[in-house]
Protein backbone atom coordinates (compact mmCIF):
# COMPACT_ATOMS: atom_id res chain seq x y z
CA UNK A 1 0.00 0.00 0.00
CA UNK A 2 0.58 3.69 -0.24
CA UNK A 3 2.98 4.95 2.36
CA UNK A 4 1.13 7.97 2.15
CA UNK A 5 -1.96 7.11 3.22
CA UNK A 6 -0.78 5.18 6.03
CA UNK A 7 1.27 8.59 6.71
CA UNK A 8 -2.16 10.34 6.52
CA UNK A 9 -3.87 7.74 8.87
CA UNK A 10 -1.48 8.76 11.43
CA UNK A 11 -1.25 12.22 10.78
CA UNK A 12 -5.39 12.36 11.29
CA UNK A 13 -4.63 10.43 14.54
CA UNK A 14 -2.24 12.36 16.09
CA UNK A 15 -4.19 15.81 15.49
CA UNK A 16 -6.89 13.87 16.79
CA UNK A 17 -5.10 13.31 20.05
CA UNK A 18 -3.77 17.15 19.99
CA UNK A 19 -7.27 17.96 20.47
CA UNK A 20 -8.28 15.99 23.15
CA UNK A 21 -5.73 17.82 25.72
CA UNK A 22 -7.71 20.85 25.94
CA UNK A 23 -10.93 19.58 26.84
CA UNK A 24 -9.01 17.22 28.88
CA UNK A 25 -7.57 20.04 30.78
CA UNK A 26 -10.50 21.92 31.28
CA UNK A 27 -12.19 18.75 32.54
CA UNK A 28 -9.58 18.47 35.32
CA UNK A 29 -9.43 22.13 35.83
CA UNK A 30 -13.10 22.15 36.63
CA UNK A 31 -13.07 20.80 40.46
CA UNK A 32 -10.69 23.69 40.97
CA UNK A 33 -12.76 26.75 39.05
CA UNK A 34 -15.78 25.46 40.91
CA UNK A 35 -13.75 25.62 44.49
CA UNK A 36 -12.65 28.99 43.37
CA UNK A 37 -15.73 30.01 42.65
CA UNK A 38 -17.49 28.87 45.59
CA UNK A 39 -14.98 31.03 47.92
CA UNK A 40 -15.22 34.23 45.67
CA UNK A 41 -18.90 33.62 46.43
CA UNK A 42 -18.23 33.57 50.31
CA UNK A 43 -15.68 36.56 49.57
CA UNK A 44 -18.82 38.48 47.88
CA UNK A 45 -20.81 37.72 51.47
CA UNK A 46 -18.87 38.58 53.37
CA UNK A 47 -18.97 42.01 51.89
CA UNK A 48 -22.28 42.21 52.24
CA UNK A 49 -22.48 41.65 55.42
CA UNK A 50 -20.30 44.38 55.87
CA UNK A 51 -22.55 46.52 54.08
CA UNK A 52 -25.36 45.58 55.80
CA UNK A 53 -23.47 46.06 59.31
CA UNK A 54 -21.81 49.56 58.43
CA UNK A 55 -25.80 50.40 57.10
CA UNK A 56 -27.01 49.17 60.69
CA UNK A 57 -24.25 51.02 62.62
CA UNK A 58 -25.43 54.68 60.59
CA UNK A 59 -29.24 53.66 61.77
CA UNK A 60 -28.60 53.11 65.39
CA UNK A 61 -26.51 56.48 65.59
CA UNK A 62 -29.64 58.22 63.68
CA UNK A 63 -31.94 56.70 66.48
CA UNK A 64 -28.89 57.51 69.49
CA UNK A 65 -28.92 60.89 68.12
CA UNK A 66 -32.97 61.65 68.07
CA UNK A 67 -33.19 59.71 71.68
CA UNK A 68 -30.63 62.45 72.59
CA UNK A 69 -33.31 65.41 71.24
CA UNK A 70 -36.10 63.41 72.81
CA UNK A 71 -34.29 63.70 76.32
CA UNK A 72 -33.62 67.37 76.11
CA UNK A 73 -36.97 67.86 74.96
CA UNK A 74 -38.37 65.76 78.21
CA UNK A 75 -36.29 67.91 80.37
CA UNK A 76 -38.10 71.05 79.05
CA UNK A 77 -41.28 69.92 80.25
CA UNK A 78 -40.65 70.69 84.19
CA UNK A 79 -40.16 74.33 83.24
CA UNK A 80 -43.19 74.77 80.73
CA UNK A 81 -45.50 73.05 83.63
CA UNK A 82 -44.77 75.80 85.92
CA UNK A 83 -44.86 78.55 83.14
CA UNK A 84 -48.92 76.79 82.54
CA UNK A 85 -52.20 78.82 83.25
CA UNK A 86 -55.15 76.73 81.82
CA UNK A 87 -56.65 73.63 81.91
CA UNK A 88 -56.32 73.24 78.01
CA UNK A 89 -52.48 74.55 78.38
CA UNK A 90 -51.82 71.32 81.03
CA UNK A 91 -53.62 69.09 78.58
CA UNK A 92 -51.88 69.68 75.52
CA UNK A 93 -48.12 69.77 77.76
CA UNK A 94 -49.11 66.27 78.99
CA UNK A 95 -50.02 65.13 75.67
CA UNK A 96 -46.75 66.40 73.72
CA UNK A 97 -44.83 64.60 76.79
CA UNK A 98 -46.48 61.53 76.61
CA UNK A 99 -45.68 61.57 73.06
CA UNK A 100 -42.01 62.38 73.66
CA UNK A 101 -41.84 59.36 76.40
CA UNK A 102 -43.39 57.00 73.63
CA UNK A 103 -40.59 57.75 71.19
CA UNK A 104 -38.05 57.63 74.01
CA UNK A 105 -39.41 53.85 74.25
CA UNK A 106 -39.90 52.88 70.63
CA UNK A 107 -36.16 54.77 69.94
CA UNK A 108 -34.80 52.12 72.73
CA UNK A 109 -36.52 49.11 71.48
CA UNK A 110 -34.97 49.97 67.79
CA UNK A 111 -31.11 50.75 69.25
CA UNK A 112 -32.13 47.32 70.91
CA UNK A 113 -33.34 45.83 67.69
CA UNK A 114 -30.47 47.33 65.64
CA UNK A 115 -27.67 46.26 68.09
CA UNK A 116 -29.10 42.14 67.99
CA UNK A 117 -28.79 42.57 63.91
CA UNK A 118 -25.06 44.00 64.44
CA UNK A 119 -24.48 40.82 66.46
CA UNK A 120 -25.29 38.57 63.70
CA UNK A 121 -23.94 40.00 61.18
CA UNK A 122 -20.40 39.60 62.70
CA UNK A 123 -21.23 36.20 63.80
CA UNK A 124 -22.45 35.71 59.54
CA UNK A 125 -18.69 37.48 58.97
CA UNK A 126 -17.07 35.42 61.48
CA UNK A 127 -18.78 31.67 60.31
CA UNK A 128 -18.30 32.83 56.51
CA UNK A 129 -14.15 33.84 57.12
CA UNK A 130 -13.81 30.18 58.76
CA UNK A 131 -15.79 28.62 56.34
CA UNK A 132 -13.28 30.56 53.66
CA UNK A 133 -10.18 29.53 56.10
CA UNK A 134 -10.82 25.89 55.71
CA UNK A 135 -11.52 25.82 52.30
CA UNK A 136 -8.53 27.52 51.84
CA UNK A 137 -6.56 23.95 52.95
CA UNK A 138 -8.57 22.34 50.34
CA UNK A 139 -8.47 25.07 47.59
CA UNK A 140 -3.79 24.27 48.42
CA UNK A 141 -4.09 20.67 48.29
CA UNK A 142 -6.41 21.13 44.83
CA UNK A 143 -4.31 23.57 43.11
CA UNK A 144 -1.48 21.18 43.59
CA UNK A 145 -3.02 18.39 42.14
CA UNK A 146 -4.23 20.11 39.53
CA UNK A 147 -1.03 21.56 38.66
CA UNK A 148 0.45 17.99 38.51
CA UNK A 149 -1.65 16.79 36.45
CA UNK A 150 -2.23 19.51 33.70
CA UNK A 151 1.82 19.09 34.10
CA UNK A 152 1.65 15.67 32.65
CA UNK A 153 -1.01 16.28 29.73
CA UNK A 154 1.07 19.16 28.89
CA UNK A 155 4.05 17.30 28.99
CA UNK A 156 1.90 14.27 26.85
CA UNK A 157 1.00 16.76 24.48
CA UNK A 158 4.73 18.18 23.80
CA UNK A 159 5.46 14.61 22.70
CA UNK A 160 2.55 13.85 20.41
CA UNK A 161 3.65 17.51 18.93
CA UNK A 162 7.18 16.17 18.31
CA UNK A 163 5.97 13.40 17.28
CA UNK A 164 3.35 15.55 14.80
CA UNK A 165 6.59 17.71 13.46
CA UNK A 166 8.47 14.39 12.98
CA UNK A 167 5.88 12.77 10.61
CA UNK A 168 5.38 16.06 8.98
CA UNK A 169 9.05 16.44 8.28
CA UNK A 170 8.83 12.92 6.73
CA UNK A 171 5.49 14.05 4.33
CA UNK A 172 5.24 15.43 0.78
CA UNK A 173 4.76 19.52 1.23
CA UNK A 174 2.14 18.52 -1.52
CA UNK A 175 0.08 16.09 0.54
CA UNK A 176 0.48 18.05 3.51
CA UNK A 177 -0.94 21.31 2.02
CA UNK A 178 -3.73 18.50 0.57
CA UNK A 179 -4.61 17.30 3.75
CA UNK A 180 -4.29 20.70 5.75
CA UNK A 181 -7.19 22.14 3.02
CA UNK A 182 -9.33 19.47 3.76
CA UNK A 183 -8.80 19.33 7.66
CA UNK A 184 -10.15 23.17 7.47
CA UNK A 185 -13.67 21.78 7.02
CA UNK A 186 -13.29 18.33 7.63
CA UNK A 187 -11.58 18.90 11.47
CA UNK A 188 -10.38 15.21 12.93
CA UNK A 189 -12.48 13.17 9.61
CA UNK A 190 -10.05 14.56 7.24
CA UNK A 191 -9.35 10.86 6.38
CA UNK A 192 -11.67 8.42 7.59
CA UNK A 193 -12.19 4.64 6.84
CA UNK A 194 -14.11 2.92 4.08
CA UNK A 195 -16.33 0.41 5.50
CA UNK A 196 -19.39 -1.92 3.81
CA UNK A 197 -18.10 0.39 0.21
CA UNK A 198 -19.27 3.35 2.36
CA UNK A 199 -17.27 6.32 3.38
CA UNK A 200 -16.98 6.88 7.02
CA UNK A 201 -17.36 10.48 7.05
CA UNK A 202 -20.17 11.30 4.95
CA UNK A 203 -21.62 7.35 4.95
CA UNK A 204 -22.62 7.33 1.20
CA UNK A 205 -22.08 4.22 -0.59
CA UNK A 206 -18.88 4.86 -2.64
CA UNK A 207 -18.82 3.67 -6.61
CA UNK A 208 -16.63 0.39 -7.93
CA UNK A 209 -14.18 2.87 -9.46
CA UNK A 210 -13.08 4.43 -6.11
CA UNK A 211 -13.94 1.40 -4.20
CA UNK A 212 -11.61 -0.92 -6.09
CA UNK A 213 -8.66 2.39 -5.92
CA UNK A 214 -9.35 2.35 -2.34
CA UNK A 215 -8.74 -1.76 -2.17
CA UNK A 216 -5.71 -0.90 -4.14
CA UNK A 217 -4.03 1.74 -2.31
CA UNK A 218 -1.78 2.96 -4.59
CA UNK A 219 -2.62 6.56 -4.53
CA UNK A 220 -4.33 9.09 -2.40
CA UNK A 221 -8.09 8.97 -3.46
CA UNK A 222 -11.12 11.06 -1.68
CA UNK A 223 -14.54 10.28 -1.41
CA UNK A 224 -16.43 11.00 -4.32
CA UNK A 225 -19.48 12.67 -2.43
CA UNK A 226 -17.72 14.53 0.36
CA UNK A 227 -13.43 14.89 -0.67
CA UNK A 228 -12.25 13.42 2.30
CA UNK A 229 -9.66 10.93 2.14
CA UNK A 230 -10.32 7.30 2.11
CA UNK A 231 -8.58 4.43 3.14
CA UNK A 232 -9.65 0.45 3.97
CA UNK A 233 -8.85 -0.73 7.60
CA UNK A 234 -7.93 -4.46 6.71
CA UNK A 235 -4.90 -2.92 5.46
CA UNK A 236 -3.72 -2.09 9.03
CA UNK A 237 -5.28 -4.69 10.38
CA UNK A 238 -2.81 -6.62 9.05
CA UNK A 239 0.34 -4.54 10.10
CA UNK A 240 -0.85 -3.85 13.15
CA UNK A 241 -1.56 -7.37 13.88
CA UNK A 242 2.24 -7.79 13.02
CA UNK A 243 3.61 -5.08 15.24
CA UNK A 244 1.50 -6.74 18.10
CA UNK A 245 3.06 -9.89 18.02
CA UNK A 246 6.82 -8.87 17.57
CA UNK A 247 5.73 -6.88 20.79
CA UNK A 248 4.64 -9.41 22.53
CA UNK A 249 7.78 -11.29 21.72
CA UNK A 250 10.33 -8.82 22.22
CA UNK A 251 8.51 -9.01 25.66
ZN1 LIG B 1 -17.67 10.91 2.00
Amino acid sequence: MNPYIKQLVTLVEIDKKIDSYEPKIAQISKALDTKLAEQNALEQKIKQYEEELADTEVKREKNEQHLAELNEKLKTFGKKSAAIKSEKELKALQLEEEIAKEQVAFANEEIERLDKITEQKKEQIEETKEKIQKMQEELEELKETTSKEVEKIEKERLEVFEEKQKLLSLMSQNIIVFYEKIRRWAKNTTVVPVRKQACYGCYMRINDHTYSSVIKGEEITTCPHCGRILYLESQFEEKDEENESRESASL
